[in-house]
């Protein structure tokens, strides 16, 4: 019988957000790799060091545990193949945006970042119907996927840039493995079940981060103005989008989305909303 309350996932979740999850930033920076083309309200709340309204819960910060574990041992085995490889070393470009690498690779020259991703992303990045219908076998798109996302892309751009590296290396691990039927069905290897990569070099990576330096020195100028930015995130294109906290999946997750509702649409006040928010 399932049980009426999961005792054993409480104590665990209580237990996780009970523990010291600081990390210390790379670099005295106003922004850092990891929230690189997020949503501009999003960005200025962190730029003007306002407390966060949602931070992670217990369930949350599980699930982001359940990678950095998983990190830990692709870094061992890394370290074992290529002994030059480094890992989570501090980059920064300017005093506007710091961060660390998963692993820096100078033989191949590459800058790795490793993504662990739900089973939903990753389908979507190489391209698998995965569940296509009844009687219908798993199969590939023939355009090959979405690939990673241009975020993920974006921030190892950032610490390729940082590093002086010219490819990026985007490693996707999906948290639920495809089925070894479905696998068979669609033609993918062992492997491929639960891992893709894809690589990008410099006439990629590098427009991605000319954009978003843009973009994020004009969010700090304005924070500096006292001004905060209106909601707009980046479509998966990269081209601005105009969002709504009620509906956008970016909102879900957001560590300040009851302070963004609180304080409306628009472009706002920063002491108006130190006011609100006390
Ligand atoms: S709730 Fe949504 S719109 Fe508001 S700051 Fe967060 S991500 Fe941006």
């Amino acid at each position: 019988m399932r049980t009426a309350a999961p005792k054993i996932g409480q104590a665990f979740s209580e237990w996780m957000v009970a523990q010291d999850h600081h990390k210390d930033h790379a670099a005295a920076t106003t922004f850092r790799f990891s929230g690189v083309m997020g949503c501009s309200r999003q960005l200025g709340y962190l730029a003007a060091g306002l407390e966060e309204s949602d931070p992670m819960d217990g369930s949350s910060l599980a699930v982001t545990a359940m990678g950095s574990l998983l990190h830990e041992d692709i870094q061992s085995a890394i370290a074992l193949r290529w002994p030059d490889a480094t890992f989570e070393g501090k980059g920064a470009v300017g005093d506007l945006i710091s961060g660390h690498y998963d692993v820096d690779l100078p033989e191949d020259d590459e800058s790795i970042e490793i993504k662990t991703v739900g089973a939903y992303k990753f389908d979507l990045a190489i391209g698998l119907f995965r569940s296509p219908g009844k009687g219908q076998p798993a199969r590939l798109r023939t355009d090959g996927g979405k690939g990673p996302s241009l975020a993920h892309i974006c921030q190892g751009g950032f610490n390729a840039a940082a590093h002086g590296r010219s490819v990026v290396r985007i490693v996707y691990v999906s948290r639920e493995a495809v089925s070894v039927q479905k696998a068979q069905e669609a033609g993918l290897g062992p492997i491929d079940r639960f891992w893709a990569e894809w690589t990008f070099g410099r006439e990629v990576w590098e427009p991605l981060v000319r954009a978003e330096t843009e973009r994020l020195a004009k969010i700090r100028a304005l924070v500096d103005e006292g001004t905060l930015p209106d909601r707009s995130d980046l479509d998966d294109k990269g081209k601005p989008i105009k969002i709504n906290p009620d509906t956008h999946w970016r909102c879900l997750y957001c560590s300040f989305a009851h302070r963004c509702k609180m304080d409306g649409p628009g472009r706002i006040a920063i002491p108006r909303l130190k006011l609100v928010a006390s």
